[in-house]
This record gives C-alpha cells, structure tokens and sequence, in this order.
C-alpha cells in the first residue's frame, strides 16, 4: 500500500482551498493523502506534502508511521482518527469519498501562531522577526476539541467535495466555451463542408474525450435524401440507410440531441454499438445529417454545449451551401445569357434545334438529348435535333401524343423527371437498350403558352440521377428560348417562302429572279476582292421538235431530268437556275474560263449520254445542249454583258451543229456584232 497525494481525479487544491475557508480548521495545516491500491508499499517519501494548504510540516520521519497507522483505520472504520504524533502534535485523520473509488484522508496537524521565542534565540532577534511563526508543542488544543471538530469536519466533507466538484466543474465548462467559441470563430472561416465536419469530429473528439463518433452528411434532393460523406462508426462499415437518416431528422427537426438505443441497428445497421447520442445537424429548413457520438455519457451540460457545437456547424453549412448556390445561380445565369445570345445569332432553324440540345445537354451535364415538335397535323412528335444518337434514325423514330414519357409532357404540358424508368409508376417500362442510365427529364417546349415540342435529356455522364435542381435549371433554359422557337419557326416559314420565291416550280432550281441577285453579288464580291468567275447558258438543242413530237408533258420531264443532270454534273459552289424556256444558266463564283469550261463539256455529256425517251426521232437521235461560257472580267464586267457574251457564244455553238461547248471569244464577238 503506497500513501501518495492525489491530485489526479479531484482537483485537491481546490479543496484544499475549500476547507482553508472554515473556521474550525483555522489551527492546523491540512494535506489531503490518497490510498492507491495494488501499489507495492513503501514508506519512504509518501508524505511529500505536494497537496498540502502551504503550511510547513513540524513533523519528522518517525511522525509517519503514526500518520499511516492513522490512515488505515480511519478508512477502515470510516470513522476521523485523532492522535498526537511522536513530535507531540495533535493530529487527525478524517476519511472521505469522492466520485472517484479510491479513498482519501484529510490530515489535519495543529498549529499556533504564537512569539515564541526559540530557545536558541535572542528577544533582540525575536523583536527584529515579530512574525515567526512556531508550532505550539504539546500545547494548545484538547484532544476532545479536535475531536468534535474532525467530526463535524467529516459531516460538512461531502458538501465541501461537492461544491468543489461544481467550481471544477464549472472551470472545465468554461474551458469547453471558451475552445467551442475559438473553434466557432475557425468554423466561420473555413471554406468547405468537409472542412467543417472535420472541425466538428476533432472538437467533440477532443471536448468530450471520445473514441467513436461519426458524422453522417447528406442534403435533400427531391423527397429523399442523399448521403454525401460519413465518417466511421463502430463496427462494420455498413452504409447507414438514406431514407432513415431522413426520417430521424424529419423527426427531430428542433436540432435537440436524442439519446438513442432501441433506434441504433436501424440509423446504424451492423454497429456493435449498444448506445448512441445522435445530434441532428439542422439549420433553418436544412437538414444536413447528424453527428452520432457512441457509448458516451453526457452531463446535460455537455449535451448543450454539444447541440451548440453541432448548430454552429450546421448554419456553417447552410451558409456555404448558400454561397455554392449563389455561385452556381450566378455563373448559370452568365451561362444562359451567353447561350441565348448565341442562338439568337443563328440563322437557320435547324441550327438553331441542335444548338438548343447541346447547350441543354451542357447546362445538365447530359450526354444524351433530342428535340422533338409537333407533326403539322399535331399528332405525332417528330425529333427534329438529337445529340449522343444517330440523326438519321432518330429523324425516322415518331412519337404518338398522349404516349410514352415525352408523348404525356407534349400533351400534359407538364415537365417530367423519371429516377428510374423501370420503377417509376408513371412510366413503368424497361430501360431502352440505346440508353445508358434508367433516368431521364423530358420538359415542354413553349411558344408562349403553346407547348410546341419536348426536350429530352438522358444518360448524365457522371451516371447520376436527374435532380429537381436539373429541372428548374432546364425549365430557366426553355422559358428563356421561348422567343428563340418562335424565331426558329418564322425562320421556317420565311425559309419556306423564300424557298419558294426564288425557285422555278417545274425544275426546283433556283430562277431568274434569285439568279439575277446573285449574278450582281458575285459581280460585286468578285469586283472587290478582284476574282474571276464564269457563266455558262445552256440551251437545248432543237427542243421544239422534241415538244412537237412527243409531247409538252414529255417535254416537262425531259427539262426536270436535265435539271437534275445539271445539278449532279455542277458543283456545290455553282448556282444553277433556269433561264426561261428550255435555257438554264449556271453561275460558276472563283472560276476562270478553262475550268469552267471543263465543266460546261462535262455538263455536255451528261445530257448527251442520258437516254430520254423517244429522243431518236430528233436531229442527230440524241437529246443535246449547246453551252456558251463567259468570264469575268475578261468578257465584261456587267451582268449584262457577260450575259450577252454567253448568248453570243452559244449562238455560236448553235451556229456549228450544236451539241457543243464554245467559250467567249472577242473574235466570236466581231462575227455576231447582232446580239450587242
Ligand atoms: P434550238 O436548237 O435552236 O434551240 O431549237 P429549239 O427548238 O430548242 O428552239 P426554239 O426556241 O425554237 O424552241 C424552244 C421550245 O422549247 C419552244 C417550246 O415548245 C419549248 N419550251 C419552252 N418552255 C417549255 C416548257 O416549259 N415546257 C415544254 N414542254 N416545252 C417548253
Ligand atoms: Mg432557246
Ligand atoms: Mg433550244
């Protein structure tokens, strides 16, 4: 048995401090011992006075074997001990219990504050030190004064440990404010969710002396909730159910801390923990997650501190979910101004649809979209753009109204996001094989309050679901094209009369109109940039005859197959239209003579090679054409004249047997001085 002060598990100076403040103990210096058991014995140096009020021991070694007899049989019999020790001081020893198991003994030796003066000391040098203060040996108190008062001493013990415990207690409480304010002040400074429950685990780790907490994070989304993070628990790592972790905190909304037990295996399935203090981290309408803090006692003191830690971290939460928000609404919004310009820039219509479904796709990290609009009659929705599925096909795929996902949301004018097709009651239908993931959001184009078509998107490409965030990013996205559609479908319709204007209604080429405007753009584009290029007039040969012979239906087909010849044998640069009649013209832009009339002869050929029925009664038994080229500048430089250029080589060619291709020559223009 070792006899050791103990300051460890209660603070004995602050008790200490305690009894120093009752006036029965005036007389004598105190010392709090401590009884370890299972410590080997050993008499030398236990009585270090190390929690002692501050007075001086008089005591001597010898003292300390009555000192420790005393002890033992104070604690045995629980009862105080008083007893003079072998320098003749009176003693006593009171034990007394804390929180703590072992047991503890105030000693109490008497003292007097006296002059005495030594015996080998002068009252000269008594008189210069008035204040030494010497123990009154042997002298003083009655043994049974003492003992009333370690009696009663012992009665007020408990009440005096306990007030001690309270200001102990009280400074320990202190301490936690003062680091949960530090740490309050750190929470506000950090930038990321993972840092703040990081700050929050180390805290309450390190706060409340814990070993197994955890923190299970999420959010909201749609009526569920999505777990983001959670930190280990106790046991195996078994990921906690979502829609349980909703329910507790659907719950226990107020933010209070919850003792739970029963509750355990169903927040945290496979825990081999028996108890858990869950603390729900919600701020305002948000409920973050919970901290889970297991097999912990709490004062409710602590508990307090603890849903102040947890609430702290939650609005830490709130705000820089609030700011992630307002980032993410800000460059959405930058983004969709910067998309709409951009599409209101677009010309063509189709254009216009599949830049639509790409930006949509962009906006909801989809890799799978399409366009669909309303048939003419407005039966059926047909996809008129599509991205991550081959156009074509998807041109061929027709939807009825009233059917399938985008068929309701063109009828309903409803959005729709489906989680999962296969599950959704709604939809109810095996996943397409063309489609990666089971989720999918359809929204209704709108022309005003015209619903016009359907957007559709598919396949996120991180896999993920499309949430209600996604549909109010893409319903922001398709209120802002509204006036964009209606563009695109005056765009159609102008596209269609303009179509229509500068077309011959009989061949489908472009015609005399539309090739007058661009015969004076590409004199003026080829003017400035100082280009040549070349025309051919065509006419056919003996065409009359044709007609006479076989008829003016016959006649109609043979100019639609020459048109079509032409069309094939020009190329994409060149505009083909027809002149009048049986005589077409092709504009050849960035072309000198030679080449052109490379193409002029290959035009010839074509024409002369295809077998038009009942051509064998014509001249020569053959459907042909007589071609004249001219080119700019060399032959003219207006319109006008590098037509009539063309006219006067043509003649030409009409001139030598036709079914030929004569170039402009300045020689050919002196013989047929006629056309000028
Ligand atoms: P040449 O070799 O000298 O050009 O003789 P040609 O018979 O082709 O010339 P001409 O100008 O005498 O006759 C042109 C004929 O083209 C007259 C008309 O019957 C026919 N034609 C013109 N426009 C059309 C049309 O739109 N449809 C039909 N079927 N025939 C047309
Ligand atoms: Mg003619
Ligand atoms: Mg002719």
């Amino acid at each position: 048995m070792v006899w050791q002060t103990s300051p460890s598990s209660i603070n004995v100076r602050d008790l200490l401090e305690t009894l120093r403040g009752e006036p029965l103990l005036g007389p004598f210096r105190l010392t709090v011992f401590c009884l370890i058991e299972g410590a080997e014995a050993s008499r030398a140096g236990s009585f270090e006075l190390c929690a002692s009020d501050g007075g001086t021991s008089q005591c001597t070694q010898a003292c300390d074997v009555a000192r420790e007899t005393a002890f033992k049989s104070a604690i045995s019999t629980g009862k105080p001990v008083i007893f003079r020790c072998p320098c003749n001081i009176l003693n006593f020893a009171v034990p007394f219990h804390t929180s703590s198991s072992e047991p503890y003994c105030l000693l109490a030796e008497e003292i007097s504050v006296s002059f005495v003066v030594p015996a080998d000391q002068t009252d000269s040098q008594a008189s210069q030190d008035p204040l030494v203060i010497t123990p009154s040996r042997g002298g003083g108190m009655e043994r049974s004064e003492a003992e009333r008062i370690a009696f009663k001493i012992q009665r007020l013990l408990p009440s005096m440990i306990q007030s001690t415990l309270a200001v102990l207690s009280l400074e320990k409480t202190t301490q936690r404010i003062k680091t949960l304010t530090d740490i309050s002040a750190e929470i506000d400074q950090v930038e990321t969710s993972d840092e703040v429950i990081s700050l929050l685990c180390e805290t309450s780790a390190i706060l409340f002396d814990l070993t197994h907490l955890s923190v299970i994070f999420g959010e909201p989304a749609g009526n569920g909730f999505v777990l983001k993070r959670v930190v280990s628990w106790p046991g195996e790592s078994v990921t906690p159910v979502a829609n349980k972790i909703a329910e507790f905190l659907r719950q226990n909304s107020g933010g209070k801390p919850v003792q739970t037990r029963e509750d355990i295996e169903i927040l945290f399935p496979g825990t081999t923990a028996q108890n858990a203090v869950c603390v729900p981290l919600i701020s305002g309408d948000m409920a973050f997650g919970l901290a889970a803090f297991f097999e912990a006692q709490f004062h409710p003191r602590d508990l307090l501190l603890l849903e102040l830690l947890c609430a702290k971290a939650a609005s830490r939460l709130l705000i820089l979910k609030m700011r992630r928000e307002h980032q993410q609404e800000a460059a959405f919004s930058t983004r969709l101004v910067t998309m709409i310009s951009a599409l209101s820039l677009l010309r063509k219509r189709e254009e216009v649809y599949q830049n639509i479904v790409e930006m949509a796709s962009e906006l909801l990290d989809a890799t799978c979209g399409s366009l669909m609009l309303f048939d003419e009659r407005g039966e059926n929705l047909q996809i008129e753009s599509a991205k991550g599925m081959n156009l074509p096909l998807a041109r061929s795929l027709s939807v009825k109204v009233g059917t399938g996902i985008a068929g309701r949301v063109a009828k309903s004018g409803f959005p729709m996001v489906v989680n999962d097709i296969e599950k959704d009651r709604r939809t109810a239908s095996p996943n397409r094989p063309r489609f990666k993931t089971k989720s999918f959001i359809s929204v209704p184009l709108k022309i005003k309050d015209r619903t016009v078509g359907v957007l559709n998107l598919s396949d996120k490409s991180d896999q993920g679901i499309f949430t209600e965030n996604d549909l109010n990013m893409l319903t922001s996205f398709t209120t802002q094209i509204s006036i964009i559609l209606e563009r695109a479908a005056s765009l159609e319709r102008a596209d269609m009369l303009e179509k229509l204007a500068a077309t011959d209604a009989l061949t489908g080429l472009y015609n005399r109109r539309y090739l007058d405007e661009r015969l004076e753009e590409e004199l003026s584009r080829s003017t400035r940039h100082s280009l040549n290029f070349s025309l051919m007039l065509i006419d056919l040969d003996n065409f009359k005859i044709y007609n006479d012979q076989c008829g003016h239906i016959a006649g109609d087909n043979a100019l639609k197959k020459v048109s079509s010849l032409l069309r094939s044998s020009a190329r994409d640069i060149d505009i083909v239209a027809r002149f009048g009649g049986e005589e077409f013209m092709v504009l050849l832009p960035d072309t000198g003579k030679k080449e052109a009339t490379f193409v002029a002869e290959r035009i010839r050929k074509a024409i002369e090679s295809h077998p038009f029925p009942r051509e064998a009664s014509l001249p020569g038994g053959k459907l042909t054409t007589s071609i004249g080229v001219s080119t700019f500048p060399d032959d003219g430089d207006f319109p006008s004249s590098l037509v009539n250029a063309a006219d006067i080589a043509l003649y030409q060619a009409k001139n030598q047997g036709r079914n030929l291709v004569i170039p402009f020559t300045r020689q050919a223009n002196k013989d047929n001085i006629v056309f000028l």
